[in-house]
């Protein structure tokens, strides 16, 4: 077990993106939460720059903590409490963060060494609950960042669940099954003495679906010698809830629902995008099309596909085969429905002619900074009217800046994608108990729940004088939940 100074592996650029260099500083600099007044710009600036000193080389966590911070000044402002107490200070640090070795064996019979990582951010409202990420970008500022913003969206779930994040820089692509195994088994016999029911509750996320759930819980099972919630996103036969899977595609959906109502308006006959091709993406597409929706967009890393006459069940259904059994590249989508076209990725664009396309509503559903300030301009060239997130930070902040100046719907991802985890803490509920609720009880929790994250945000918004900034009504409001815990439990 180790503790962090300093990041781990090089940061990852997305596909279509250049090099970001001094993304640290740019990030430190840039606004994310509109225009700020001098005092307030001071406070953040300062607060910021001591973050960075201790958090050199992470420039995703530093993104994540800045758009928090200038959303919380005002708050601070009117709870002294608050800044006595040094919240802020002690949020940004890890209550605790675990690094191991995972050595497996290929089906070569080569050794391969991964790094394996969980960051324990926040036990202050719950046990430790956050995804496992396999993928070659995997890094110490990436698991920040995404451990971080869920301390917040689990908090707005109303549900009693902590935050954490974890993963290794495993690329479960091309490998085979056995491999998958060997290495999963490997990742969790270092990890299952730091989880359980009620310490730390993993899930998956980008490169941990159903098959790496299920080899995961199986040799946590085997080594703890006991059959407990201790993972979510299990198969339904074997502790899962439903709708886990559909889980934070359709909340997402939920949200913009929500969100559009507010300007009085529905899913039916709208043009929307999505970005992505797993399975936020694939759930989102699926409660879309069910709301009237057509959806001409998806994407992966090989490109996007664009099909003006729409995403509709049958060709959902083709691509989840592909993606989740063939595990296969989009670009093979325009066999079949050739009246599609495929662009491939080009990484010396600086942004990504899918969002360049027509269309009412956007859903970035693939991974984070995946959205450019250009591709947010080309949005509003075309009169987008909701942006709304599945994807963990994926719009950079100049573009966020963009969004909320043009007072444009934007759902941020840690409201608007926080379904997914709300349904995880319902399976932990279920398995607590050992009872299996039914799909249509799950479902409309799982609306209940969206709604009340949306108007929790809106009114946290309009209290705070931002109404319709659901940037900073998530802040607040996911903040203040976690921030009274800690007052109350003492200097922990
Ligand atoms: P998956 O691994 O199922 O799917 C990710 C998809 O995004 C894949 O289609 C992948 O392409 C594509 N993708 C990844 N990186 C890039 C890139 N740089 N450029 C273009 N496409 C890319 O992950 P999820 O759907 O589970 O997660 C997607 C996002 O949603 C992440 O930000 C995750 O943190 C967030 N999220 C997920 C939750 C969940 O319950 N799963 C909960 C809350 C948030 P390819 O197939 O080629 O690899």
């Amino acid at each position: 077990m180790a503790r962090f100074e300093h990041g781990g592996f090089a940061a990852y650029r997305p596909r279509g993106r250049p090099a970001r260099l001094s993304a640290l500083m740019s990030v430190l600099t840039k606004q994310s939460i509109g225009p700020m007044s001098d005092k307030v710009s001071g406070f953040v600036g300062d607060f910021m720059e001591r973050v960075g000193r201790r958090n050199p080389h992470e420039p995703e966590f530093l993104q994540a903590v800045r758009e928090v911070v200038g959303s919380l000044v005002v708050v601070l402002q009117k709870h002294p409490e608050y800044h006595k107490a040094k919240i802020l200070e002690r949020m940004v640090e890890p209550e605790r963060i675990i690094q191991f070795r995972v050595p497996w064996v290929d089906d070569s019979g080569e050794i391969q060494v991964n790094r394996g990582i969980r960051v324990e951010f926040s036990s202050a409202i719950g046990p430790y609950k956050g995804g496992l990420r396999f993928h070659r970008s995997v890094n110490l500022s990436i698991l920040k960042f995404l451990g971080f913003e869920q301390v917040f969206k689990n908090s707005l779930t109303t549900l009693p669940i902590g935050g954490g994040k974890g993963g290794a820089d495993f690329d479960p692509k091309g490998k085979s099954d056995h491999e998958v195994m060997r290495f999963c088994q490997s990742f969790m016999s270092e990890l299952y003495r730091h989880i359980g029911h009620n310490t730390d509750v993993p899930a998956g996320d980008i490169g941990v679906g159903a098959r790496e759930i299920g080899f995961l819980f199986g040799q946590y099972k085997r080594l703890a010698n006991e059959f407990t919630g201790s993972m979510t996103g299990k198969a339904l036969q074997w502790g899962g809830s439903q709708i886990r899977p559909e889980a934070t595609g359709y909340g997402v959906v939920y949200f913009a629902a929500a969100t559009l109502e507010t300007i009085g308006e529905s899913f039916q006959d709208k043009t929307c995008l999505v970005s992505g091709a797993g399975n936020v993406a694939q759930f989102a597409v699926e409660k879309l099309t069910e709301l009237g929706a057509t959806v001409v967009t998806m994407s992966d890393t090989s490109g996007f596909i664009h099909d003006p006459d729409g995403i509709d069940e049958k060709k959902l259904a083709w691509i989840k085969h592909l993606k989740n059994k063939r595990r296969g590249q989009l670009e093979e989508y325009v066999e079949p429905f050739p009246t599609a076209r495929f662009v491939g990725a080009d990484p010396t664009l600086q942004y990504n002619p899918m969002w360049s396309i027509r269309a009412d509503c956007a859903f970035p559903c693939a991974t984070q900074n995946e959205i450019s300030a250009k591709d947010i301009e080309h949005l509003l060239e075309n009169r987008i009217k909701l942006v709304c997130e599945g994807a963990n930070m994926p719009t950079i902040p100049a573009g966020v800046d963009l969004l909320l100046e043009h007072r444009t719907l934007y759902g941020p991802g840690k409201a608007a994608n926080a379904g997914g985890v709300a349904v995880s803490a319902l399976e932990m509920a279920q398995n607590s108990m050992r009872i299996t609720w039914s799909r249509e009880e799950v479902d409309r929790r799982l609306r209940e729940i969206m709604r009340s994250i949306h108007d929790t945000c809106a009114e946290a918004a309009e209290t705070y004088g931002t109404p319709g900034n659901y940037v900073n009504g998530a802040n607040i409001a996911g903040f203040r939940k976690v921030a009274d815990a800690m007052l109350d439990q003492g200097v922990v």
